[in-house]
């Protein structure tokens, strides 16, 4: 049978009901809440399981499903992305070894590397991969790992997937790709030739706002073995309830991705004619400076934007208080429409003068849009605008 399309995948990969012998033909999978399996037999584990920890049925479906919204072969479930990255770094670097990421990475991850790796012996460069002949200048003779993040958060900068693995490739790197800002329905970063795909699962793949979860993606069976060995070894692994709800949020990841694309190409057109409005930043606008690369790598342009008030820290916070249905909260990727001011709130960590030279000022806001009506949000974020 032919490759069957993205949406029936992620509704039906590891979780196609049993109707066989002793099967009770659930067509969702049930949350096995057990820690521990009984056998029969002291060297055979029934259907592969023995502890929770290692393996859960539930988790398996779960793993099944990341792995096929990538195009992978392999899926691993963690209790939260940075659970994901840090076992990855742990299972894939060894003491001395150097890593090139982006300069504008998601700030936790930032941190896990500068405040908690970099006491191992790990060395990291942080360089402007919107050129990847910085990329290239960066490497040294310990370099071991990329790691990109595209479009970058809250600034939207993009780095071509393609050009940056190709260039790991020649030098025996591992390239790694967080993409949890698009998700699997916009960008899949392995078939640009990425070695590895991480993912937030709180963001787009959950899509509600109510579970905490990481996800690691690949197609490299010697690496996927380290991994599984250490997901186990290490333990950050998700509870059998959170694996039900990400398994539950995919399912509708086709129809919601659509729909934040939607709402968040018709505010950033409204932003960007907006007289109040310095900038705004969206890979789905004209005036993006990366716009091309965005039609050629990604299929959509998603759900998350940011833009620059006319105004300085005071209309910004007037602004942001005088919103009634956005939510003024960190975090992304649910159905609702959140605000943040990424100066104050997740960027707050980054010093001032470093902060503002990459472009987070005081007049900058951060937007996660939801899926709801977009004519209510426009008119909110209007009647904001106006008392700003
Ligand atoms: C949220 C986020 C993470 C971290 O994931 P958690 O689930 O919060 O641990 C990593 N990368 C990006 C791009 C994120 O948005």
């Amino acid at each position: 049978m032919r490759k069957l399309k993205f949406a029936t995948r992620a509704i039906h990969v590891g979780e196609e009901p049993n109707v066989g012998e002793g099967g009770t033909g659930d067509v969702v999978v049930p949350i096995h809440v057990a820690t521990t399996f009984a056998r029969k037999e002291v060297e055979s584990p029934t259907g592969g399981y023995e502890y929770s920890r290692t393996e859960n049925p539930t988790r398996h479906a779960l793993e099944k499903r990341l792995a096929t919204l990538e195009n992978a072969k392999f899926g691993l479930a963690f209790a939260s992305g940075m659970a994901a990255e840090a076992t990855l770094i742990l299972s894939v670097l060894q003491k001395g070894d150097h890593v090139i990421a982006f300069d504008d990475l998601y700030g936790g991850t930032r941190r896990l590397f500068s405040n908690v790796l970099s006491n191992f012996g790990l060395e990291f460069t942080y360089v402007d991969a919107r050129k990847a002949e910085y990329v290239k200048k960066a490497i040294l003779k310990n370099t071991r790992m990329i790691w990109l993040e595209t479009p970058t958060n809250p600034l939207m900068k993009l780095c071509d997937i393609r050009r940056i693995s190709e260039l790991g490739k020649s030098q025996d790197l591992v390239t790694v790709v967080d993409n949890t800002f698009m998700s699997p329905y916009f960008q899949n970063p392995l078939d640009l030739g990425a070695d590895i795909v991480v993912h937030s699962t709180t963001k787009y793949l959950g899509g509600h706002s109510d579970v905490v979860g990481g996800a690691l993606m690949l197609s490299n069976e010697e690496l996927y073995n380290k991994l599984k060995f250490n997901q186990n070894a290490i333990g950050a692994v998700p509870s059998p309830f959170d694996c039900f709800l990400v398994l539950r949020g995919i399912k509708t990841l086709t129809v919601r991705m659509e729909r934040h694309n939607y709402n968040a190409q018709k505010v950033a057109e409204y932003l960007e004619s907006h007289p109040r409005v310095r900038k705004v930043h969206y890979p789905g606008l004209r005036s993006h400076p990366q716009h091309e690369l965005a039609k050629k790598q990604m299929s959509g342009f998603g759900g998350m934007l940011s833009f620059e008030l006319d105004s300085g820290l005071e209309g910004v916070k007037v602004f942001l208080r005088k919103l009634e249905i956005f939510a003024l909260a960190e975090s992304l990727g649910g159905v609702e429409s959140l605000v943040e001011h990424p100066a104050l709130m997740t960027h707050a960590s980054i010093p001032k003068r470093e902060r503002e030279k990459i472009g987070i000022t005081n007049s900058l806001i951060r937007v996660s849009m939801g899926i709801e009506d977009v004519e209510d949000l426009i008119e909110d974020l209007s009647q904001a605008l106006n008392k700003a």
